[in-house]
This record gives C-alpha cells, sequence and structure tokens, in this order.
C-alpha cells in the first residue's frame, strides 16, 4: 500500500489487525528502548535488555510500570525527556484543570505526527480542502488550539486562528468567511447559542457551517444533539490529552459509534483502577495509553483517569483502529453523595433532555447539619417567563423527579435566569465541593 498523503494514510488507515499488531509490537520496542534515554524511565525500568526479550506480543505490554501524573509531575521540567534539549521544537503545559501543570516536549518530528494525526482525524470525519476551518479554542499552552490549527492546515483548510472568546467576534468571522468546519468545546458551544440569537442570526439560515469537532471536556449525547440542532451540523467527539501530545488520539468516523483511537500512534489498555488488571472490550474502566510513535518524550503505559469503554466488535467503516465510547469522565471528577456515585455528566444527560432547560447548569455539593445535599443550580431556557411561579415550581419537581429517577439520589433542584451563571470560555465548572473532606 503506498502513502497517498497526509492526511489520508492508507499504509496506517488501512491496515488488517494482524498487520496492526505487527507494526505495534515492533514500535512498543522501539518505545521501550528510545524511553530509556530519559532519567525517569532509566530508572524506573532499569535492565532494557530484559524488557525487550519479555516483550512477544503486544499484550506483553502489561509487564511494563505504569505511569501517572504524579510521576509527570516529580519529575518536572525535564525528567522524560528522550532527546537532548537542543532538539526540541515546542512546549506545551497541560492547563493544570486537577492540579499542578505538567510540562510536554516536540521535536519537529513529533509535530509533524502529531500534524498527521489531526488531518486524519479531521479529513475521517469529512473535512476537506477549500473548507474554512474556525478555531475557537484557546492558543497558547492549551494543545487544542496549536494542535487543531496545524492539522487543519495541513489538510489544506483555510485556517482561522480564532482562539475563545469574544463571541461576536467570531460569530462575524464565521459569516463573512462562510466559516464551515469548527473546533469547539462543549460548554462554549453552548454559550454561543443565545449570543447568537441576541445578533439576530439563525446559524442554519445565515451561516455555512457543517462539521464541528468538539471536545477537551466530558459532554453528553443529549448535549451533541443541542448543538447539532442548533447549529445544523454535524458534531464529531474528539478526544485528547496534553501527556500524549494533545488532541488526535481518538476521534469518530462518519459511523459516530464511538472514538477510533490511532493505535498506529498510540497504544491502548483498560483497566480496573482498583486491581490495576485489565477488563474485557465493552467493559468500563480506567484508560491506559502508551505513545509508541514519538521522539521527545516516549509515554508508557500513563494512567488518563479518565473513564470509558472499548466497544467490542468491528465499526461498519471498515478501520480496525479500535474505538472508545464516549468519556464518562476523570475518575477525579465522580462525587459520592449518600452513597451513591455519580459523574457530572450524568447530571447533564437528564437536564438537557428536559425541554424547559437552558444551557447551563452547576452543580453544589453542600453539607448542613452533618447531612450531605446535592444542590442542582440549573439555567431555564429563555422562553420560560420567569415571572410565572406555578410553571416554576412545576419545572423544578420535574427535574428533580428525572434526576432521582436517573441518580437514586433527590437534588434540591434551583432555578436560575438564562445567561446568569458564571460563564468560562475554558473548560467549564460543572462541580463545586463545599463539603469538608
Ligand atoms: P487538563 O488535564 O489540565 O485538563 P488537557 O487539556 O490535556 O489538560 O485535558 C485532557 C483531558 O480532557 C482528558 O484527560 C479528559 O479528561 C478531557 N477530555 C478531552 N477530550 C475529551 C472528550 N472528548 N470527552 C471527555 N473528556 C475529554
Ligand atoms: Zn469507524
Amino acid at each position: 500500500m503506498t502513502k497517498t498523503n497526509s492526511y489520508w494514510d492508507a499504509s496506517v488507515e488501512a491496515l488488517s489487525r494482524s498487520e496492526l499488531d505487527a507494526l505495534q509490537l515492533e514500535r512498543l520496542k522501539q518505545t521501550v528502548q528510545h524511553a530509556s534515554l530519559s532519567p525517569f524511565y532509566k530508572k524506573k525500568l532499569g535492565d532494557v535488555s530484559e524488557h525487550l526479550s519479555s516483550l512477544q506480543s503486544v499484550s506483553d505490554i502489561r509487564k511494563l510500570p505504569f505511569t501517572t501524573k504524579a510521576d509527570l509531575r516529580n519529575e518536572y521540567p525535564y525528567g522524560f525527556l528522550s532527546v537532548s534539549k537542543d532538539e526540541l521544537v515546542r512546549l506545551h503545559v497541560s492547563s493544570g484543570t486537577t492540579g499542578q501543570a505538567t510540562a510536554i516536549f516536540y521535536t519537529r518530528a513529533d509535530l509533524e505526527t502529531w500534524a498527521d494525526l489531526l488531518a486524519r482525524c479531521m479529513y475521517m470525519a469529512g473535512a476537506r480542502p477549500g473548507d474554512t476551518f474556525q478555531n475557537l479554542t484557546g492558543y497558547g499552552l492549551f494543545t487544542g488550539g496549536l494542535g487543531f490549527h496545524y492539522g487543519a492546515e495541513r489538510l489544506g483548510m483555510l485556517t482561522i486562528p480564532a482562539g475563545a472568546g469574544n463571541s461576536k467576534r467570531q460569530i462575524q468571522l464565521m459569516k463573512d468567511f462562510s466559516t464551515s468546519v469548527i473546533h469547539i468545546i462543549p460548554s462554549y458551544a453552548l454559550l454561543l447559542m443565545p449570543i447568537m440569537t441576541e445578533m439576530g442570526i439563525d446559524p442554519r439560515r445565515d451561516l455555512s457551517l457543517r462539521l464541528a469537532f468538539v471536545g477537551a471536556e466530558p459532554y453528553s449525547e443529549e448535549v451533541r444533539r443541542r448543538i447539532e440542532d442548533f447549529y445544523g451540523i454535524r458534531v464529531f467527539n474528539s478526544y485528547g490529552l496534553s501527556e500524549l501530545n494533545g488532541p488526535g488520539v481518538a476521534f469518530e468516523c462518519p459511523e459516530q459509534t464511538g472514538m477510533h483511537v490511532w493505535e498506529d500512534a498510540y497504544l491502548v489498555e483498560i483497566i480496573d483502577p482498583r486491581t490495576l488488571e485489565p477488563v474485557p472490550d465493552g467493559v468500563y474502566g480506567e484508560l491506559v495509553l502508551t505513545s509508541i510513535k514519538r521522539e521527545g518524550m516516549p509515554i508508557i503505559r500513563y494512567r488518563t483517569k479518565d473513564l470509558t469503554r472499548i466497544i467490542p466488535g468491528d465499526c461498519p467503516c471498515g478501520r480496525v483502529h479500535r474505538r472508545l465510547d464516549r468519556m464518562q469522565g476523570r475518575s477525579d471528577d465522580m462525587f459520592i453523595i449518600k452513597g451513591v456515585n455519580i459523574f457530572p455528566v450524568q447530571v447533564e444527560q437528564v437536564l438537557m433532555n428536559i425541554s424547559e432547560v437552558g444551557n447551563n447548569y452547576v452543580i453544589v455539593l453542600r453539607e448542613e447539619n452533618s447531612i450531605d445535599t446535592m444542590i442542582v443550580r440549573v439555567e431555564v431556557n429563555d422562553r420560560i417567563f420567569v415571572e410565572d411561579m406555578r410553571q416554576l415550581q412545576r419545572i423544578q419537581k420535574k427535574i428533580a423527579h428525572e434526576l432521582r429517577g436517573e441518580l437514586l439520589v433527590t437534588p434540591m433542584v434551583e432555578l436560575v435566569e438564562p445567561n446568569s451563571l458564571p460563564k468560562s470560555e475554558g473548560k467549564a465548572i460543572r462541580l463545586i465541593d463545599e463539603r469538608k473532606k
């Protein structure tokens, strides 16, 4: 098979499972060898030749140790470097949503690989040269900005590095340059809707949007549907994390039955986070990723803390790269209330199915007189008449009832006016835990 171009590469996308397995094993071995040049893995791996001889098949990856976020933090800034500093051309820092930041380095070849991966993702979803691509995520240290930017240019789209925020100008740009493809985080896509309406713009009538790549934070199918309905576009789920380059790790194909992990660049495992043993396909657990096509800082068996599952079976699109289900969230985001484990996205799923509910919500956990309470603060949509107390009470009851049905916990529901909850152009804060730890 020949390589046709950098965004449709038959030599990797159309491999059979056995060809892909062979490629992975070869790259895994190279990775182990190369990683051992870094101070961290030199210590961690010890005798590399022993590891190499124990790798007979890809599943032998289980014999290798895990890498955690704490390792990355402890080794800050250079402990994971496997090349000399003068080979590096880029530094990103993870946005630090859950604590101290970690440094990520790229060589020129790493940037090429990363751009190829993103171009491949977007091409798979239907973006083409000739499209106008507007990137509505933060540039700078956040990998979502530059990651998609270079992928889009590689693919050959007219690329607008709009960044996040400045919403009215964003909308004007979409209009003036007939933007057809966007990259946006889900909470910002929701936030832009009322601003468009206020500007008198109906995206279906006035804009040329076709596709949106949406990721960087958990969101539900219901939010996907809301974005699709409002903008009149197809939304593709996009997953990645700075530690493994950034976006471009897994992406939906047009079948939209899960996100294909690019297995020529990443090895994927799902483990039980308690026993650390692998779980069968179809069972939820913690996603563990290994980079197998990276120079600057290879990472072996990284525990992402993201909870998902591998979707069993083959994708009708024909790609053998395995698929991940929608992320439930990070294990850190899960909260326990009255003995029940809940992810914020489960709350979202219920809320966004209720037509009276607007586009923003926050969950507040409080302890009052030693009793835990969950307060769900919800914006009503702008068609609700906020002076009508009877109607509000009815909506409140309905939301509490639906949440109770799904979560088995009865929350206190507080309704607030549209656009009154704190907004963020970056990742949204969905959970505020005020309880004493
Ligand atoms: P930080 O860890 O500081 O937020 P990143 O920008 O690297 O920095 O974020 C990566 C994380 O974002 C992932 O580990 C995951 O928790 C979340 N994420 C990324 N894409 C998605 C997605 N499509 N669905 C759910 N969560 C996602
Ligand atoms: Zn597919």
